[in-house]
């Protein structure tokens, strides 16, 4: 099996292929341009460590970076002081000043947040810089048709603004037949030429797929960027970033009638060999993937196999039914959770979810290994 070398008080093992991220990046500048990409590197970058990821992205061409929070505002400035950043939830309750310190360029999305963003950038003594998302029919963060016009009728508002971004955000960009997204197209048209001339983005991962007509001046892809294969059109011009795998701690055999795990609930049906490996629900495996009787849910590489993941998944571990799997399993082995063949999709599918959240709630136990990434 594979002999990553892994830290001895190590569970498992993220590895992050930043050659493979920084590709990812170049692939979806060129297939927008003349647009241009962005990244966004919100949540830890995806829990993939921002730290890393930022100056990677950077090095590798990427000039703008969306992060969600204030807080992640102030970390990217240090990761990238040239770039241009965007806080897609604005100003929270009262951090404009911390923004501002940081050089963050809030994205507002209501008409309060305009006014205190105003109130906090008019100390500088010239227009806010700032992005302004409309909603086109996601109804989550966005200004409406009616804040808009009550926006264009305060001139003192208007022109204490220096626009960068006029931007809204698509709801159904994984399917290229929902009309959802010609629909918002139309809506985000209109409702943005009510307002001064500014450059304007749509897309996401998704919705850059979606064609030319979705690219405007900027794409936002996050997820792509990391491997991530949500598009529902067929395949994206992206490659795996990332690959999890964790350490067998024992390997036991169990009679036929045997059960296994909490609340017993899948039984052995013939003599079994069980692989138990230290990556539970605490890691970010969803509980979810639980194996009722007879029925598995989840799987794993074992030896380039895959192995069924059997009884319950618990806080911090799993239990791999390895009886099919050719060769020796040993304990100190590394089973694989995402990797070649195993995509963060598969395994989002398998908990009820999507490749999104498995990414985003790996937890802090695996250690964090990184390649490549230079310039
Ligand atoms: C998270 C987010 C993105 C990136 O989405 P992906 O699907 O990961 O590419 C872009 N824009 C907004 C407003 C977001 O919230």
């Amino acid at each position: 099996m594979t002999g990553l070398p892994l830290p001895p008080e190590a569970t498992g093992l993220i590895t992050i292929d930043l050659d493979a991220l920084q590709d990812n990046w170049r692939a979806l500048a060129k297939l927008v341009a003349p647009a241009e990409c962005a990244g966004v590197v919100k949540a830890d970058a995806y829990g993939l460590g921002a730290s890393e990821i930022i100056p990677a992205l950077n090095l590798a061409g990427c000039r703008t970076f969306f992060i969600a929070t204030p807080e992640e505002g102030r970390a990217a400035r240090q990761l990238a002081p040239n770039a241009r950043l965007f806080a897609l939830d604005g100003l929270l309750g009262g951090s404009a000043s911390l923004l501002r310190a940081a050089n963050v360029t809030p994205v507002l999305s209501s008409l309060p947040e305009i006014e205190e963003w105003v109130a906090e950038a008019s100390q500088a003594g010239q227009p806010a810089p700032a992005a302004l998302q409309i909603d086109s029919g996601l109804n989550r963060l966005g200004l409406s048709e009616a804040d808009i016009k009550t926006l264009v009728a305060r001139p003192d508002l208007l022109a204490a603004l220096d626009i960068r971004l006029i931007m809204s955000h698509l709801a159904c960009a994984d399917d290229p037949a929902d009309p959802h997204n010609d629909a918002q197209r139309t809506v985000f048209d209109r409702r943005r030429a009510l307002l001064p001339p500014a450059p304007a983005s749509l897309a996401a991962s998704d919705g850059l797929m979606l064609g030319k007509p979705f690219h405007y001046d900027l794409v936002r892809p996050g997820y792509a960027l990391y491997g991530g294969q949500a598009f529902g059109g067929g395949a994206t011009p992206v490659n795996p970033v990332v690959k999890l795998q964790a350490r067998v701690l024992q390997v036991r055999t169990l009679a036929a009638g045997d059960s296994v795990g909490y609340s017993a609930t899948w039984q052995a049906s013939r003599p079994t060999r069980l692989a138990v490996v230290a990556a539970g629900y605490a890691d970010g495996l969803a509980r979810a993937l639980s194996a009722a009787s007879g029925e598995a849910t989840g799987h794993v590489l074992v030896s380039g196999q895959l192995a069924p993941i059997v009884g319950r998944v618990s806080m911090d571990l799993i239990t791999i039914d390895i009886t099919d799997v050719a060769g020796p399993v040993s304990r100190g082995d590394l089973v694989m959770l995402i990797g070649p063949g195993l995509s963060i999709e598969t395994l989002g599918r398998a908990a009820g979810t999507i490749g999104y959240e498995v990414l985003t709630r790996l937890g802090p136990r695996f250690v964090r290994k990184y390649t490549g990434g230079g310039a």
